[in-house]
């Protein structure tokens, strides 16, 4: 399904529901464990409902660091087939009121370890347990995403090649070009579409700025459908990646990053921009919002469902238009001198 539609034109993905679940209270920052899908279903359903309606093409089941690692850490390992069972079924209701597609996810382990062959068994375990309880009927296709080795990336791949599933695999690069296991991006994107990944991607840690030029070498490196899924919080060349950014001489991540956070402009240049590179599956990862999804969106010609909520600013009486704007300005100037403009009253 999820090729059927990257055949006809550009997919539009959504945004981080992790980040803007924390920011709305219900992820603890730290873990940025899913646990709020059975604690908080509600909560979950109106986010993907917020992306749907902002235009997503795909709803991304919310089960990042849904596995046993991660959850061992909250104490909840015991809770994990019923947290991807839920997380894959409230995509899947809100998915099928609006026509779209729901994604399955897979991420880092953080029990791989290029150098041990126990951990590869071990990964991919954890991968088949969350693809066990997410379910194939559920799922149109599986997201393997932020993952730093090539070696584990090929894990999830099996693992959703095992189940008979469609794949989409995304690698995420912080300061180097390679993956953590030495592998050259190019190499290691053409490995994966060689062993069968049906879309290939590079997502989060950096903004689309740093992400861009890097989907550039991907886009010439392979064919096939390319995805990219930057975060929305700005980066630099020094910094390349967002969990580098300070403020006041300290990390701004996880709990200042607020400032450093993208325009919805900026993330609708961004989607044109995929979009002339040649990027199919044009989506967004930590820190974007639905204010974000939906100006992509209509940056891509769209009009969606919340476009009957898009801005017109020409109905606002500040910035409606320059002219209010100047004469409001000096009326307010005029007021705080005590003057009177001709044609106004003192209040
Ligand atoms: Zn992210």
């Amino acid at each position: 399904m999820i090729l059927k539609r990257l055949e006809k034109d550009v997919v539009l993905g959504d945004g981080g529901m992790i980040f803007e679940l924390e920011r709305r209270g219900y992820v603890r920052a730290g873990p940025y464990t899913p646990e709020v899908v059975i604690e908080h279903p509600q909560v979950v359903r109106q986010l993907h409902i917020d992306f749907a309606r902002a235009g997503a093409d795909v709803i991304q089941a919310c089960a990042y660091y849904a596995h046993e690692e991660k959850l061992k850490d909250i104490g909840m390992e015991g809770a994990l087939p019923e947290i991807n069972r839920a997380a894959t079924c409230l995509a899947r209701e809100v998915a099928d009121e609006y026509g779209i597609l729901v994604a399955g996810n897979l991420c880092n382990t953080w029990v791989y370890d290029p150098g041990d062959p126990a951990t590869h068994t071990e990964t991919r375990r954890q991968f088949d347990e969350q693809i066990e309880y997410q379910g194939t009927g559920q799922t149109d296709f599986y997201i393997a995403e932020t993952i730093e080795y090539l070696g584990e990336a090929k894990i999830a791949l099996e693992a959703i090649q095992d189940a008979g599933l469609t794949s989409m695999i995304t690698l995420g690069f912080k300061y180097q070009d390679k993956t953590l296991d030495g592998i050259r991006m190019e190499d290691a994107f053409k490995d994966l579409k060689d062993s069968g990944a049906d879309i290939v991607g590079i997502n989060c840690f950096r903004d689309p700025e740093m992400m861009m030029p890097l989907a550039a070498r991907l886009r010439q490196a392979v064919e096939g459908y390319v995805a990219t899924q930057p975060v929305a919080y700005h980066c630099s060349p020094e910094r390349p990646y967002f969990q580098a950014q300070e403020i006041r001489g300290d990390p701004a991540f996880p709990l200042e990053l607020d400032p450093f956070m993208l325009t919805r402009r900026e993330m609708a240049a961004y989607a044109l921009e995929a979009k002339e590179l040649g990027i199919e599956y044009i989506g967004a990862c930590c820190g974007a919002g639905p204010n974000h999804i939906r100006a992509m969106a209509e940056a891509l010609g769209r009009t969606v469902p919340n476009s009957r909520y898009s801005p017109r600013l020409e109905l606002h009486p500040i910035v409606g238009s320059e002219e209010h704007v100047r004469e409001r300005d000096q009326r307010i100037l005029a007021e705080q001198r005590g003057e009177e403009l001709p044609g106004t009253k003192k209040r």
